[in-house]
């Protein structure tokens, strides 16, 4: 699934929560296909991560109470987290990026090659002076 893929299933989910007086949050009336029928393996992407399910549900309720998940540099960096405006530039130089499904991670640990990674980049940013 895309980033516009999954931004657009958010945003036609909450329409239709609103006109049909849905309530998506978990536990709600947004269910996976597999958590009616209790065996089939769809939407796949959900079923195999229950997480990112139970943060889609979370997103379509944000976007449902008139929030935005677009526009954000990553999903799970708050805009009044301490860092957010460092992460933002640091995505902005390219020093860094998000995972597949747009998130950051902003608590998780650092490997020695993204360190390295990173320190390459920076080091080229400045080199070029930007
Ligand atoms: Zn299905």
């Amino acid at each position: 699934m895309t980033e516009a893929t999954y931004n657009t299933l958010v945003h036609r989910c909450a329409d239709l929560s609103k006109e049909w007086d849905l309530d998506p949050k978990p536990l709600g009336d947004l269910w996976l296909h597999q958590e009616v029928v209790g065996w089939k393996d769809c939407h796949r992407w959900f079923v195999q991560n229950p997480l990112s399910w139970h943060k889609f549900q979370e997103e379509v309720f944000e976007v449902m109470k008139g929030g935005n998940i677009l526009g954000k540099v990553f999903r799970d960096v708050a805009d009044d987290r301490w860092s957010a405006k460092d992460i933002e530039k640091a995505k902005a130089l390219g020093l860094i990026a998000g995972d597949s499904n747009g998130n950051f991670n902003p608590t998780g640990q650092l490997t020695r090659e993204q360190a390295a990674v990173i320190m390459v980049r920076l080091y080229e940013v400045i080199k070029e002076g930007k």
